[in-house]
C-alpha cells in the first residue's frame, strides 16, 4: 500500500511506492526560515517513488552545502512539500514529515546541521547530531 500524504489545505497530494530510507531533522538556516525558527523534519524516499497532483510552487537555490536544492510547496496554503538536490543527482527525496498521513511512519534518526540551531533550540541528545550536512 503506497504512503500518501496532503498539503495544509488539499490542494497538493501525494502518493509514495516505497519505504524510507532515512528519516532525519535539519537545523540548517535556510530551513530555519521555512520551518517558522525550527527544524524541518524530513523522511527520505528514492526520488522516483513519489507522484505528486496538484499545483506545486518550486524555488531553487544553493544551499549551506553548496548543493543546488529544490525546494517545492504549496501555492494556495504555503505548507512546505518537499526538498530535492538537483546538483549533485540521484539523492532521495525529502517529504515534509508533517505533510504525511501517518506522521508516526518514520521517526527521525539523525540530527543535522546542528552547528546552526540557535542556543534555546532542543537537540535531542539520543540522537546522532552531524554538525553539517551527512557524510
Ligand atoms: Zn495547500
Ligand atoms: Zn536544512
Amino acid at each position: 500500500m503506497p504512503h500518501t500524504g496532503h498539503c495544509f489545505c488539499g490542494q497538493v497530494r501525494y502518493a509514495i511506492n516505497a519505504e524510507p530510507v532515512a528519516a532525519r531533522m535539519c537545523w540548517c538556516r535556510d530551513c530555519q526560515y521555512i520551518a517558522s525558527g525550527s527544524a524541518t523534519v524530513n523522511v527520505l524516499f528514492p526520488g522516483d517513488a513519489v507522484k505528486f497532483e496538484g499545483v506545486i510552487t518550486t524555488l531553487v537555490k544553493i544551499a549551506d552545502s553548496g548543493n543546488t536544492v529544490e525546494r517545492g510547496f504549496c501555492p494556495t496554503c504555503g505548507s512546505q512539500m518537499y526538498s530535492r538536490t538537483i546538483q549533485p543527482a540521484d539523492m532521495p527525496i525529502r517529504i515534509r514529515a508533517g505533510t504525511l498521513d501517518n506522521p508516526e511512519l518514520k521517526a527521525p534518526e539523525a540530527i543535522i546541521w546542528s552547528e546552526s540551531a540557535p542556543s534555546w533550540a532542543v537537540l535531542d541528545p539520543k540522537l546522532p547530531h552531524h554538525p553539517r550536512g551527512p557524510k
